[in-house]
């Protein structure tokens, strides 16, 4: 059922709100009930345009203010970020409908990197040497990149943003966020508490759009680096334009995440958190378990403990206050998942608890949780993200199959081991080939402190994304060389510079 006026949401250029002009817009649903509950404004090229020079004709003013004024401001931040955790996951439970305990769980992580920021002078330190040659001293500083863009996904409205945007503008640079046009609202939410917190005009937009404001983004000259979180083949063209383009770009991208199950774990605790991390948000997470890897004979109790667990499970809109596991984004993405666990029944793979069975009342994108057993390698589920609440078991032999298995994957986002041999868990650390790993920790997203990114085509770029690595792609390194001659001792030399 349509609003026949749905509320159109906007940009935020220059400070302020700002419709679109493109006469183009985008419907957002509330996916628990499958009503349209507002219309996005669309970018065009024009209007990227418009953010791209307000956030330039900002920057110098920003790039020179004082870390003391940067941080004034980031501890503002966090206050009403913190204030407005409520009102930002109802937000985002209105346009993703994931449950709001969920919500709560991804404001808090997105709280962590404003955190960061307020910490940002200890972050920009740069390092000191006295006396290199005689009279002369080295020292190394971070200077801001310029204009930056985020491109981010549907999954985590706030987080992932937050991710980008926090460290970022703690580093000086200015930042146009192109947030997900299927739920679009919280960044304005941001934008407001970034406004109220005395942030400058222009140091942060947000363009609403789609493709085509991503391709301006990429494209435009004025903008020095993209940060990109989504779908692996969008953030390989991304990469690709945009270093073509002569940009910095981190493109983070696609995942499939094993959980390795040895034959000592507890098969009640692992049991638990393979539902957890597999159903939680109904799949809809970059760190998702998606396939189970189960060694040896731990396979039937593991997957009969999985499937005895599956029916307490809460499918519910995400406003209900004992929901656990919402919607998924679209009808459209809703039908793929379900197409996926079709085409693995076909091809062999034993469904033990389909989730297409599952009815909730209304017209939400609901699919219940699923689990199949006995999927091979070769399977399309097993190589494709499903992004949905659907759980793959893989057999293995050993521990060395289980290895391979992970490492043969075009994937390398998170991974996850779970034994009560600390001995094989240290082993598992080194020998695969997954940017983050959790020991008997199933979605192992670092602190803020730490980076986020995953290996082969789950991420595209040398830097991972937020903390160290975030602020190392947010400044550029400058080295200086520097003598304050007496003049007494001053002569002409026209010799190569040596360290005497
Ligand atoms: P998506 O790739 O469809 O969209 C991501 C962003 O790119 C959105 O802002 C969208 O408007 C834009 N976009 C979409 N198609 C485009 C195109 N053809 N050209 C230019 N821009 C385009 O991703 P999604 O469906 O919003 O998000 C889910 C995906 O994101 C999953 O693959 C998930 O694994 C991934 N993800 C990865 C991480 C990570 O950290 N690695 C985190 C969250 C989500």
């Amino acid at each position: 059922m349509s609003d026949p006026s749905p509320t159109a949401i906007g940009h935020f250029i220059d400070g302020k709100v700002s419709p679109g002009s493109s006469g183009r817009t985008g419907p957002v649903f509330n996916p628990a009930t499958g009503a349209q509950t507002s219309v996005v404004d669309l970018a065009s090229a024009d209007e990227v345009d418009t953010a791209v020079a307000s956030a330039t004709a900002a920057l110098p003013e920003w790039r020179s203010s004082p870390l003391a004024r940067r941080t004034d401001i980031f501890f503002r931040f966090r206050a009403l970020l913190d204030s407005h955790r409520d009102d930002l996951a109802r937000l985002i439970t209105a346009e993703h409908g994931k449950v709001h305990s969920d919500a709560l769980g991804e404001v808090a992580r997105g709280i962590e990197n404003a955190e960061f920021a307020c910490g940002i002078p200890g972050a920009l330190k740069g390092d000191f040497t006295e006396q290199a040659a005689t009279g002369v001293d080295v020292y190394s500083i971070r200077q801001p990149v310029g204009v930056m863009a985020g491109i981010t996904p549907f999954n985590f409205p706030v987080m992932v943003p937050l991710w980008m945007l926090a460290t970022s503008i703690a580093c000086g640079n200015t930042f146009i966020l192109k947030p997900s046009e299927k739920d679009p609202s919280p960044s304005l939410f941001i934008a407001e508490l970034l406004d109220d917190a005395g942030l400058p005009p222009g140091v942060f937009s947000v363009i609403q759009g789609d493709r085509v404001a991503v391709d301006r983004l990429v494209e435009h000259p004025d903008v020095k680096a993209l940060s990109f979180v989504g779908s692996t083949p969008v953030a390989r063209s991304v990469y690709e334009r945009g270093t073509a383009a002569g940009k910095r770009v981190q493109a983070l991208g696609g995942a499939k995440n094993h959980m390795v199950v040895l034959p000592d774990a507890d098969v009640g605790a692992a049991a638990d958190a393979a539902v957890s991390a597999a159903y939680g948000s109904a799949g809809e997470r970059c760190m998702a378990i998606s396939v189970v890897v189960a060694v040896g004979d731990v396979a039937e109790p593991l997957v009969a403990a999985i499937a005895e667990r599956i029916p307490d499970i809460v499918v519910a809109p995400g406003d209900q206050p004992d929901a656990e596991m919402g919607p998924l984004i679209t009808a459209e993405h809703r039908d793929n998942v379900a197409a996926h666990i079709g085409a693995a029944a076909a091809a062999g793979a034993t469904l033990v608890v389909d989730g297409r069975d599952l009815r909730v009342d209304g017209d939400g994108y609901f699919l219940g949780a699923t689990l199949v057993d006995h999927v091979t390698a070769d399977m399309d589920i097993y190589q494709r993200e499903v992004f949905g609440p659907v759980l793959a078991v893989v057999r293995a032999g050993t521990y060395d199959e289980a290895v391979r298995l992970v490492n043969e994957h075009a994937f390398g986002n998170g991974t996850a081991i779970f034994t009560r041999d600390g001995g094989a868990a240290r082993r598992y650390q080194f020998d695969v080939e997954v940017g983050m790993v959790g020991v008997n920790v199933p979605i192992p997203v670092p602190v803020a402190y730490y980076s986020f990114g995953g290996w082969k085509a789950s991420l595209f770029g040398d830097t991972h994304i937020y903390g160290p690595d975030g602020i190392r792609f947010c400044t550029r390194a400058k080295v200086i060389t520097s003598r304050w001659p007496d003049p007494s001792t001053s002569s002409v030399d026209l010799g190569f510079p040596q360290n005497r």
